[in-house]
């Protein structure tokens, strides 16, 4: 399905563009191929319901992020942000397995231009409600907000856990990875980029 994002603020993308019968037929063939009877009293719910949850779960895909990204009017401020654990949910679209965890984003404003915490947490949970990897997820929010805010420097940390590698494969439970974009003056400036990665992280 193809994600369409315009160059206004307005969203043009259709929120009615998932086809919750062919995922559901779809779930009834994973059940059949299993040697399941879709039609067994605790299943025949399931296909419809396995469709809402990807519908769900996918809601980012039919949202643009930018509609987050506006400046606080009034407000002004100068000095670096950090917003630290955010959950976030998303699918692994290699296997369509969750993997969640905890998204930090830390940026300098420019001009005072600020943006609302709770946007912050939209435009993270945008793009962690797709088919997602963990690392273009990290690149598409730090991307999105120096875009959209223009700010000097903007740092995103994500750490989570993947279903697909923790209960399955190699079974490393508890195995976490950490991904980070960094840009602007963050990438430019050591010092800077060390004291956020400390705030974020908790260490010195
Ligand atoms: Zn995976």
């Amino acid at each position: 399905m193809a994600t369409k994002f315009s160059d206004e603020l307005q969203s043009d993308v259709t929120p009615n563009d998932v086809n919750l019968d062919l995922i559901a037929q779809g779930v009834r063939l994973i059940l059949e191929g299993l040697g399941e009877d879709p039609e067994r009293a605790g299943l025949q719910e399931t296909p419809r319901r396995v469709a809402e949850m990807f519908s769900e779960l996918t809601s980012g895909m039919r949202e643009d992020p930018k509609t987050h990204v506006v400046p606080l009017p009034g407000d002004k401020h100068d000095e670096m942000v950090i917003v630290k654990d955010i959950s976030i949910a998303s699918l692994c679209e290699h296997h369509l397995a969750p993997f969640v965890g905890k998204c930090h984003i830390a940026y300098i404003p420019k001009d005072g231009r600020i943006l609302g915490i709770s946007k912050l947490a939209r435009l993270a949970e945008t793009f962690s409600r797709r088919l997602q990897l963990q690392e273009r997820l990290t690149t598409d929010i730090a991307n999105t907000l120096y875009e959209g805010l223009k700010p000097i420097g903007v740092m995103v940390v994500i750490e989570a856990e993947h279903t697909c590698m923790t209960l399955r494969g190699v079974r490393k439970s508890g195995a976490s990875t950490v991904t980070s974009a960094v840009l602007g003056g963050f990438r430019t400036d050591p010092r800077t980029r060390a004291e956020a990665m400390a705030l974020i992280t908790g260490r010195k």
